[in-house]
This record gives structure tokens, sequence and C-alpha cells, in this order.
């Protein structure tokens, strides 16, 4: 797809000028870099500083937090380029911007706003979210981590598993769902802001990921983890639901990470099956193969339709949660299934660590499975429908 071409009615002159900015630097700063970082599974301080410095960090919050104050279908349309190129770091912008800083910039007070939002978005830093846990995966009800207010401070114990943004040098902090007591016979669950440095903070990555290996993905353990009550988000007892609104948001980031990722191995998989000859023609002027190109083509339309309109109805402050549920559970399904179509148009040469279909082929799989596994997708989008 040309970055400068415009291929929908959504799509405006400066979210054309922003893709073919974020591409050209996907391009020329991370293609060269990406092999290197997933082989070693490194996650890469200077990069996340470029990351920043490209004003990927705060992209939709207002100028006055160090953000771009940008609409979503430019935040949406920068993840897709970067996971065109490499999914890692297009993991690390989506979950620090939906997941670390639109929690703090939607439900904060002023106060937390002015002491976190600015070094989050200067690309020094990144912000994490908590909810996974040993017991809590699909379902957020089996949180057991507990904070208990004392004295003025929450004292939080327990852990937290899986969390993009935590362990590596560059992570601030996190925003954990805890239980804050009861009411009436139900967990009452509250989101914290825990700072790195705060006492009984302890954060250690977790290796040998199959994917995002050049991504931060952490352990975070609270031992009486102490912290001022003021660092709750939002009201007492409204965790559960800040965290299912923000999770809405942070789905249309991870269609975006499927859309791109689907780009790229289609792109790939195209220029193989023009270069590649087989019985004295090139592999793409086998029907097989062209067809399998074609309807790789068709699920990019539809793929990407379905995301921008899904922004555009977050844009115009329209209900969108069935939509963004729609383009997560589309987007991650198509990314698995043309990366492994892409996979089979290369052949052996597919299967080759130096290939980078391979890395495609890999990153896929967590699209579905965070932030909604493609199963409680489809049971929340059939509530929808009443069912
Ligand atoms: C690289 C990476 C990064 C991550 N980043 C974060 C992060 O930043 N923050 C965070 O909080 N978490 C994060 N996660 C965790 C991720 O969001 C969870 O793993 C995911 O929500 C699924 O939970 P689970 O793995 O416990 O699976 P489970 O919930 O145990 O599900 C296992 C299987 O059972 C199915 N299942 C469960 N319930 C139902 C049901 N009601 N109906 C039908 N099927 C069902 C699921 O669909 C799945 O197939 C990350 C994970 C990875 C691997």
């Amino acid at each position: 797809m040309d970055a400068t071409v415009n291929i929908n009615p959504l799509i405006k002159k400066h979210h054309i000028e922003l893709r073919s900015r974020i591409r050209h630097f996907a391009e020329t700063e991370i293609e060269s870099l990406a092999k290197e970082l997933d082989e070693e599974a490194t996650f890469s301080k200077s990069l996340t500083k470029r990351l920043g410095e490209m004003g990927l960090f705060g992209i939709s919050i207002p100028e006055v937090y160090g953000g771009k104050d940008l609409d979503t279908l430019s935040y949406i349309i920068a993840v897709e380029e970067l996971a065109r190129v490499d999914s890692s770091q297009a993991a690390t912008v989506a979950a620090h911007n939906s997941l670390g800083i639109v929690p703090i910039f939607n439900y904060g007070t002023e106060k937390q706003k002015r002491h976190l939002l600015p070094s989050l978005t200067s690309g020094d830093y990144v912000w994490a979210f908590g909810l996974t846990e040993a017991d809590a995966g699909s379902d957020a009800t089996g949180v057991k981590t507990i904070a208990e207010l004392r004295d003025g401070y929450y004292i939080i114990n327990g852990s937290k598993l899986f969390i993009t943004n935590s362990a590596s040098v560059c992570s601030a902090g996190v925003t954990a769902l805890t239980i804050t007591g009861e009411k009436e016979g139900k967990k009452k669950f509250s989101a914290i802001l825990v700072e790195r440095q705060s006492e009984g903070y302890i954060a250690e990555p977790i290796r040998n990921k199959m994917v995002w290996r050049a991504a931060d993905t952490g352990k975070i353990t609270f031992r009486n983890c102490k912290v001022p009550k003021e660092n709750l988000l939002g009201e007492e007892g409204k965790g559960a639901r800040i965290m299912l609104e923000i999770i809405d948001g942070g789905r249309l980031s991870i269609a975006a990470i499927g859309l791109g990722l689907a780009q790229g191995a289609f792109e790939m998989a195209l220029e193989y099956a023009k270069s590649r000859h087989q019985f004295n023609q090139p592999i793409g002027k086998f029907q097989s193969i062209a067809f399998k190109l074609a309807d790789m083509e068709t699920k990019l339309e539809l793929a990407r339709n379905t995301l921008y309109k899904a922004c555009w109805q977050k844009d115009s402050n329209l209900p969108y949660a069935k939509e963004a549920a729609i383009a997560k559970l589309y987007c991650s399904e198509i990314a698995k299934e043309i990366a492994d179509e892409a996979v089979q148009i290369f052949g052996s040469y597919g299967l080759m660590k130096d290939n980078k279909i391979e890395r495609f082929y890999r990153d896929q799989r967590i699209l579905q499975i965070g932030e909604g596994t493609s199963e409680i997708l489809r049971v929340l989008i059939s509530r929808h429908l009443g069912l």
C-alpha cells in the first residue's frame, strides 16, 4: 500500500502525512534493528527514546501534558505503520499509550497528570497496566492483589503477570487493578498508580517469549508495597469499570498491530510471488498463489475499513465497544491467516530464521489472546446481539 495514497474517505491530509513520516521512520530506524533485537530478546532503550521523540508517546493527549493532541485514527495509523515493520515496537507504543497514558489522562486528578504525564510523553519512561495475574486472565474478577488503606497509605500485596512495559529500565510504574475491600458481599476493585521506586515494588522481566521478543514483558510483585492514598486512580470501587473502558480503546491498538503486521506479511509475499520462478514462470502466475494474494488484499481492505470506522465512532463520541471488539477480532484473525499463507508462498524459505516472515508468523499469535481472547470477544459481540 502506497503511504501517500488516500485509500479511505475517513483519511485526511494530516493522516497521509503522518503515515508517510512513521513509515519512513520505521523503515530507516527500526527495520535494520528488528531482527537482532528479536533474536536476542532485547528491549531497546534508545529506540524507545526515538519513539518518544517521534511524538508517538501521548499522541492523543493535549500538548499541555507533552502530547500531540491528534485523533484516534492518527494514533492507529502510527501503530499500524510500526507493526508493518516490527510488532515489538508497535506493542511498546500501543501498551504505553492505550493502557499506560490514557487511563491517567482520562481518570487522573490534575495533580496526578502534572506529576506523571510529562515524563511519560518524553520517551524516557513508559507506564504499564496491570490486570493479569495467575488466577485472573479473561476473568478479571479473579484478581487477588489486595490494597489495604492504613494511615493514609495503600499497602499492596500480590503479583501481576505478563505486564507490557513493566520491567525494563524505562518502566516508571503501573496502574494496578486491586481489591480494596467489599461492598454488599462483592469485591470492590480499584485502580492504583504505583510508581516503580515505591517501597516493596519488585519488577522482573519474563524471558523466552515466542512473540514480541523485543518488547518488555514482566512480572510485578507487590510486597507490602506502600503508596499514598492520593495514588488512587478515579474513585474507589470503580476499578473494574475503568479497566473495561480502557480495554475498549486498547483493542483498537491491538487491531492496528494486526492490520499492520498483515500488511507487512502481504507485501513480502507479493514481492516473493513476483520474483520466485518455478516451472519457468513466477509462482504468482499460478492461480492458486494469485488467489491467495487476492484473498489477502480483500481481507486487508475489510480490516482497514472496519478498524478506521471504529476509530471514527470513538472520535465522534459514539459508542464503539462492539465495533472495537469486532475490529480486534477481525484484524487479529486475518493477521494469523495472512501470515500463515505468506509462509506458504515462501515455501521452505519462509521457515528459516533469516526470513523476516518467520518473525511475523510468530508475532501474530499474541493478537488473538491479549486484551480479550478471540473467544471472549465473540462472547462480547454476541452479548451486544442480546444473546
Ligand atoms: C506478550 C504479552 C503481553 C501482555 N501484556 C499484558 C499487559 O500489559 N497487561 C495485562 O494485564 N495483561 C497482559 N497480558 C496478559 C493477557 O492479556 C492475558 O494472557 C489474556 O487476557 C488471556 O488470559 P489468560 O492467558 O489467563 O487466558 P485464560 O483466561 O486462562 O484463557 C484460556 C483459554 O480459555 C478461554 N476462555 C476463558 N474464559 C472463557 C469463556 N468465558 N468462554 C470461552 N472461552 C473462554 C480463552 O479464550 C482461552 O482460549 C499479556 C500477555 C502476553 C503474552
